[in-house]
């Protein structure tokens, strides 16, 4: 990507002068994406001609973004206590502080991983019809217990998407991941997705 600094020249479309203009990088307030307020010195495209703000390059962008992913949605399933065991013994083996807000990563990642996958709804389908099949081997009683996270709204949206295009409900989706999960990184002695799964944990917790 091209990398600006303040001083440096381009050319845009300004709106106020209705014409190709001249433009030069320098500090502005710029207003957050959604209006509301404004972001102190942000390096932004400036018209030569009017010295309106004509564009923003995509290394200021970030910082205008008024964190719409800060925006916090519940997800929630009443799933059988096993799954919720399943994904807190995934989350043992990716992090020596294993907590409940592993649960939420695994997850993401997974959830992600298959809604990225040409062949995940099939996949996600295919995992949900084993989970229902899976039974405890002795005729005893598993508690369901309550899955909540609150995850941002992009997710919700792709979480979403990912449960239509599957024709499953949320808590279908969820209970195929978890079971993509066991195989994946629960039952393996040695599991392939480990190591990169351990470098993302410790990113996120430094
Ligand atoms: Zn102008």
């Amino acid at each position: 990507m091209k990398l600006y600094n303040a001083g440096d020249k381009s050319k845009a479309i300004c709106e106020t002068c209705q014409d190709m203009v001249e433009t030069t990088f320098l500090y502005r307030d710029v207003p957050f994406d959604d209006g509301t307020g404004k972001v102190k010195d942000i390096l932004a495209s400036v018209c030569d001609r009017c010295g309106e703000v004509v564009a923003i390059p995509a290394q200021s962008l970030p910082a205008i973004r008024r964190a719409r992913e800060k925006i916090e949605v519940s997800l929630e399933a009443q799933v059988p206590a096993s799954d919720i065991e399943i994904l807190d013994a995934a989350a043992t083996r990716i992090s020596e502080r294993a907590s409940v807000r592993h649960r939420k990563f695994l997850l993401a990642f997974y959830v992600r991983k298959m809604a990225r996958d040409p062949q995940g709804a099939e996949r996600i389908k295919q995992l949900f019809l084993e989970a229902k099949a899976a039974k405890p081997k002795a005729k005893v009683r598993v508690p369901r217990k309550r899955l909540s996270f609150k995850v941002s709204h992009d997710f919700e949206e792709e979480f979403a998407a990912f449960a239509k295009i599957s024709g499953l409900k949320k808590t279908q989706v969820l209970r195929g991941v978890v079971r993509d999960i066991r195989s994946d990184l629960v039952a393996p002695e040695h599991p392939a997705s480990l190591s990169q799964l351990r470098e993302l944990v410790a990113t996120m917790e430094s």
